[in-house]
């Protein structure tokens, strides 16, 4: 019997870079999946941007996760030669109340981060969208 000494669970994203980290230390490590292949599950097939690190709940381990994991794609996407785009998102707000919100998925941590912008910004960040595009498909 095979023996290490450490085992993950499930080879998405997250297990995938817990291996990797913890393959800086002189362990052996198991990463197991119950499917045939790597990126099988949620990560496999997700909107593809990284999250800028506003969704989860605010002050949550999640909410703080959330942005250093954001900041350190660019960084990991280097090191692993992938593509990597901070193309960002935009949530928007129809009303003051909507506004208010924003507050609510910024949390404290990771205001500074984030703007809220007004209709000429946003107008302008959608022409220079228009700019790039090629088609569209309606339906
Ligand atoms: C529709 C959708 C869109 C999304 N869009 C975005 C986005 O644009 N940007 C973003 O940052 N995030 C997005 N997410 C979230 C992101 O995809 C997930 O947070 C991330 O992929 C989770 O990775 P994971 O490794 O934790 O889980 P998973 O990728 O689901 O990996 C879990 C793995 O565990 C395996 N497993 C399960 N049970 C067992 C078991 N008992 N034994 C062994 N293996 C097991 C599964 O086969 C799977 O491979 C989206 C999610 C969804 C569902």
């Amino acid at each position: 019997m095979e023996r290490f000494d450490i085992l993950i669970a499930g080879a998405g994203v997250t297990g995938c870079m817990i291996a990797r980290e913890l393959s800086r230390y002189q362990l052996t490590v198991c990463l197991l999946d119950k499917a045939n292949d790597v990126a099988t599950g949620a990560t496999k097939a997700n909107s593809g941007i990284v999250h800028g690190g506003f969704d989860p709940e605010p002050d949550t381990l999640k909410a703080k996760l959330n942005v250093e994991g954001s900041e350190m794609m660019e960084q990991v996407a280097k090191e692993l030669g992938v593509k990597y785009k901070r193309n960002g998102s935009l949530v928007i707000g129809f009303n003051e109340e909507d506004e208010k919100s924003f507050d609510y998925y910024v949390g404290p941590s990771a205001k500074e981060e984030q703007e809220v912008i007004r209709p000429n910004t946003i107008l302008s960040i959608i022409f220079g969208l228009f700019k790039e595009l090629f088609a569209l498909l309606f339906g």
